[in-house]
């Protein structure tokens, strides 16, 4: 039996302004099989809402899996 060790230490996390954070939702309706559908992302949660809404209008479906995605720039205390 292998064991890992993993050393930890504080750093400073802080969203990168310079990346533009999206949105995007799919769709995991269905009984045996996800159905699958994605809105694609987007730079806001309205266009997602809105698919969301139209795909439920169109199929019935009602259950949607939500992603939010950002990039952060790390600060490690201090460098080993
Ligand atoms: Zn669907």
């Amino acid at each position: 039996m292998t064991r890992a060790v993993y050393r930890f230490r504080n750093c400073t996390m802080s969203r990168d302004e310079t990346a533009a954070p999206t949105y995007e939702a799919t769709c995991v309706a269905g009984e045996d099989t996800d159905c699958g559908a994605v809105s694609g992302e987007h730079l806001d949660p309205t266009p997602v809402e809105k698919w969301i809404a139209e795909h439920t209008r169109d199929t019935t479906h009602t259950r949607y899996r939500r992603t939010f995605s950002d990039y952060t720039d790390v600060q490690p205390d201090q460098w080993l």
